[in-house]
């Protein structure tokens, strides 16, 4: 059967407390009078925490139908670890809020065009550079006002709400702050810590938490929907360490196979101070190469969109005023394109290092003898000499090193000087 919330992996809990309110949002639309108030805000939802009232009268009530006290939530943070689906889980809510059963079913045309990307009342914000922009919040605050043309709710999506401009930040909590009756938005972000979303935005927003999906969810998910083999669908879940989209791209891309090949090559070919510059250079450079080949195709549909439109813009009376424009244009796209493909570069080498980590993670359970499994099944033998040649110790050390220079990346330490620095620290251990 088809289902609006198929392809989140593992994440039972969210799902049904996602599904229990599509159906109590389809019921606030039932009664038009009810659609403007304000719903509680700031209840966390999700296992071991208490569900807010209308809930737990929906619950006790055994059918007998929706608490209209509920309302309507109208801001909700996705969180949960990447690869866990936070923007998933927030295009299937907003199917099954647009859905005309109410329920997210997956085949309606709500349905259909909100997870197709074409649902006139659904936006979906995906920031190309490292920051959402005041103006593009505007805007879109702006248009989520107006009233939906379904019908039914407008629906914002904030993919990585934690790049939000502190200005960008506040034209959001505006509108948080006082939601059009109609207007729904789904922030997504890594958690729910003040340097991801702000406080006052967190309170304004219910908390679904999404959790790494086990390695046996997803590896079935590679197999009964995308015809994985199922010996290859196991390794590629374990080896993406719970990332859905990861082990997707592992198990159907040679060239992803090749360049964590080239990453788990590393602890191998740390010889001396000479080779862990060498290494460091490399891992820079395949990001860099991961990244190029990630945006390549995006930049050149936009380059020739572009010139296609500027191109329609003829000669005669006013040309120069076009080309004056047209050049202003270019360098706005070239900028958005370059701060892409920082952000590609940043993500690609975030993922190298998790790999590297999986890996010296390996030889610490290996020197521990902990009956655990490895994550890297096709480097285990290697992992597991490292962990006898350096114990537990020089093991969690080098893991240490590796987690540290993601940290310190992500506080804005150039790359190459952190990975340099933790080359040098599982050379010497
Ligand atoms: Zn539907």
């Amino acid at each position: 059967m088809s289902d609006a919330f198929a392809d989140l992996v593992g994440q039972d809990d969210a799902v049904e407390t996602l599904r229990r309110a599509a159906a109590s949002a389809a019921a606030v639309l039932r009664r038009p009078a009810e659609a403007g108030r304000p719903a509680p805000a700031g209840e966390p939802t999700g296992a071991g925490r208490p569900a807010p009232a209308g809930e737990r009268a929906e619950a006790a009530g055994g059918g007998a139908g929706v608490d209209p006290a509920a309302g309507m939530t109208h801001a909700w943070i996705f969180t949960g670890p990447p690869g866990s689906g936070r923007s998933v889980a927030a295009r299937a809510f907003a199917a099954a809020l647009q859905c005309e059963r109410g329920t997210g079913c997956g085949v309606c045309q709500g349905c259909h065009t909100t997870l197709a990307g074409t649902h006139a009342d659904v936006r979906l914000v995906v920031p190309e550079g490292l920051s959402i922009s005041v103006g593009e919040m505007r805007a879109l605050v702006l248009r989520a006002a107006s009233t939906p043309s379904g019908g039914r709710w407008q629906v914002v999506i904030i993919e990585d709400a934690d790049r939000l401009t502190e200005a960008a930040g506040n034209a959001l909590l505006k509108a948080v702050e006082e939601p059009p009756p109609r207007t729904v938005f789904l922030l997504c972000a890594p958690s729910t810590h003040p340097d991801d979303v702000s406080v006052t935005i967190r309170s304004r927003c219910r908390v679904v938490p999404l959790r790494q999906p086990a390695a046996d969810a997803v590896a079935d998910v590679l197999v009964h929907r995308d015809g994985v083999a199922p010996d290859v669908a196991r390794w590629a879940a374990a080896a993406a360490q719970g990332h859905v989209g990861r082990a997707r791209r592992l198990a159907r891309d040679p060239e992803a196979r090749k360049r964590r090949d080239a990453v788990l090559a590393v602890p191998r070919r740390l010889t001396g101070v000479g080779a862990a510059f060498d290494a460091a250079s490399a891992l820079i450079e395949a990001a860099e190469a991961e990244a190029e080949a990630s945006v390549a195709e995006t930049d050149a549909a936009e380059r020739a969109a572009l010139q296609t439109a500027l191109g329609a813009g003829g000669t005669g009376r006013g040309a120069a005023g076009a080309m004056r424009g047209a050049a202003g244009q270019i360098k706005d796209l070239e900028k958005r394109q370059k701060s892409r493909a920082t952000r590609a570069q940043r993500d690609a080498l975030d993922r190298a290092l998790v790999d590297l980590a999986g890996f010296y993670r390996d030889a610490l359970t290996a020197a521990l003898g902990a009956p655990v499994a490895p994550v890297h099944t096709d480097t285990a033998e290697l992992a597991e000499a490292g962990g006898r040649k350096w114990d537990a110790e020089g093991a969690l050390r080098r893991l240490e090193a590796v987690l540290e220079c993601r940290a310190a990346i992500e506080a804005n330490v150039k790359p190459r000087i952190a990975v340099e620095a933790m080359m040098l620290a599982l050379w010497k251990g």
